[in-house]
């Protein structure tokens, strides 16, 4: 059935006047549709409610992407039991048809890339680029499990003894709660569902509430592709309202989460009640933040690491698990540093990303932050950054249509264990902090809780050797930016409360869905 091999699909730089045209409608023709409505689905059921979650532009907030219906605790505990109740069959489905259905929903996602893409730039302020590289990322995923699920369906080789019949192979585990946050609200949501789906669990899908016409429109690819009814239930809602009515339900089997390390840790918690009438342990993978950093060495290309710096700290504006937010940098080279990153952040222009130019070779153009929330968040460390550093450039906000727009943001003489080095700000806020050797860079790199994503700039072997052996990091680059993984080529996953280590688009990833059966027969 599979006749090509794997390979990633190519991202839309949209340097032809044709593809920015293309985008250009898509974005026109998504605007047509503000205001739409979209419905909860329940056993293939649509279901609207009166309560909607209003899902707006942040770069102009007066304008309502979609009116998502807002599930209640009742519909939480229906979707869960529709899900349980569609396992008895899709977990029989043959694995063939569960690959082709990932691999039609590929295709579409394919057909549909100019508007999911547009979709993104409006509902979640993603630069054409990023949105395309967003939705590329989805259709690898799908293309990727789509094989994977095969090859997990073979039988696993055994040893051989006498007298003996021995046989290993893989069953899914149940009904799992999928909660995906709003950042790559096409590629996280539709990665952590397929994964599910073709291993042949059921799923109930709780979209994040900044991304729900997203969600929805990922449901519609999977219902398309021909997913039969009620092996995928779509129910947007408030985490806080219905996350633990979903995570504590007894029938739920597994959650799949990515988001924040809070809300992570509580998930954790509460899976861990056996609740009446539950018959198993809950797994819980769970991917969660990170405060991920780039060393530069004393003999490192300036220049380059610069450019890594600058776009991992600002691509979709600071807004990615993997985003750069802490430079090392090594004394005999910190004031000169200070200037490449500085030059390089005053060139990003801060825009609605409707309106974006295509990103230069070496920095981003930036759109608003996902919300007024995290808006208000961000400027709240800016304010502790301005008392704990020395601002570089940046600081303000920037009044445009009262979208939620920050200045790129870099603060120097951060010192280490300081609540800039350590906590998580997840917007476009940069520390330098200085280190006074390879050594103790790679102490500052270790310091906090997470254990995400982080790079080293050096010509040294032997420190590259170090840093490999040294850094407690799941995803470490080498002389290049610590963002932009690529499924089947940087599997993804961090260590301490950055999460369980999933390696999400790894070869390992899908096992996690499963459990393994043997059955020992006398000859
Ligand atoms: P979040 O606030 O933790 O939300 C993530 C998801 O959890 C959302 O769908 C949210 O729903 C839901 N949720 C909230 N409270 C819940 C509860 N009590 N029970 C169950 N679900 C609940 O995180 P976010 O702001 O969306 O995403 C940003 C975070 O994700 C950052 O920390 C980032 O580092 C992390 N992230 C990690 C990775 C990785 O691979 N490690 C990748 C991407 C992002 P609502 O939207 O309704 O609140």
């Amino acid at each position: 059935m599979i006749t090509k091999p794997y390979e990633n699909n190519k991202i839309n730089l949209f340097k032809t006047s044709e593809e920015q045209k293309l985008m250009k409608d898509a974005i026109k023709k998504v605007e047509s549709q503000f205001g739409k409505e979209y419905p909860i689905i329940i056993d293939g059921k649509e279901i609207y409610n009166a309560e909607k979650i209003k899902s707006t532009n942040p770069s102009k907030p007066s304008e309502v992407v979609g009116l998502v219906s807002k599930s209640n605790k009742d519909q939480a505990n229906k979707a869960i039991e529709a899900a349980y109740k569609n396992f008895a069959l899709w977990s029989k489905e043959s694995q063939a048809k569960r690959s082709a259905i990932l691999l039609r929903a590929a295709e579409i996602m394919r057909q549909r890339k100019m508007e999911l893409s547009a979709t993104m730039v409006v509902e979640i302020g993603k630069n054409w680029v990023e949105a395309d590289a967003d939705v590329a990322e989805a259709i690898d995923f799908l293309e990727y499990y789509a094989r994977e699920g095969l090859r997990y369906s073979q039988e696993t080789p055994l040893m051989k003894i006498n007298g003996e019949d021995n046989h290993q192979f893989y069953i899914p585990l149940g009904v799992g709660v999928v909660i995906p946050p709003w950042n790559f609200p096409v590629a996280i949501t539709t990665g952590m569902t397929s994964a599910a789906l073709v291993t042949g669990n059921t799923v109930v899908l709780k979209p994040a509430s900044d991304t729900p016409v997203l969600g929805y429109k990922i449901f519609e690819v999977f219902k398309e592709s021909g997913l039969p009814d009620g092996v995928l239930n779509f129910v947007p809602g408030s985490g806080g309202e219905v996350g633990d009515t979903l995570v504590d339900h007894p029938l739920t089997r597994f959650i799949s989460f990515t988001g924040s390390m809070e809300t992570g840790m509580r998930i954790y918690e509460r899976a861990s009640k056996v609740n009446p009438g539950q018959k198993w342990l809950k797994r819980v993978v769970a991917e969660m933040g990170g405060k991920d950093y780039i060393i530069v060495d004393e003999d490192a290309d300036l220049e380059s690491a610069a450019n890594g710096i600058v776009q991992g700290a600002f691509g979709f504006q600071g807004q990615k698990c993997s985003a750069c937010s802490r430079a090392i940098i090594d004394a005999k080279v910190y004031d000169e540093m200070i200037e490449l990153i500085k030059e390089r952040t005053e060139k990003i222009k801060v825009v609605d990303t409707r309106e974006f130019p295509i990103p230069e070779v070496h920095y981003y153009n930036m759109g608003p932050v996902s919300s007024n929330f995290s808006k208000e968040k961000i400027m709240s460390y800016i304010q502790i950054g301005k008392k704990e550093g020395r601002l570089i450039t940046g600081g303000k906000t920037i009044d445009n249509n009262g979208g939620y727009f920050i200045q790129p943001t870099v603060f120097a003489d951060i010192k280490p264990l300081s609540k800039l080095e350590q906590e998580e700000i997840f917007g476009p806020v940069l520390s330098i902090i200085k280190s006074e050797s390879f050594e103790k860079s790679i102490e500052i790199a270790n310091d906090t809780v997470y254990g995400l994503t982080g790079s080293v700039y050096t010509r040294d072997r032997k420190k590259l050797n170090l840093a490999v052996d040294e850094l407690l990091t799941g995803n470490l680059y080498l002389n290049r930016g610590c963002t932009g993984a690529l499924v089947g080529v940087h599997p993804f996953g961090g260590f301490n409360l950055s999460g369980t280590d999933s390696k999400a688009g790894g070869p390992d990833y899908l096992l996690l869905f499963l459990q393994a059966k043997v059955y020992s027969e006398k000859v």
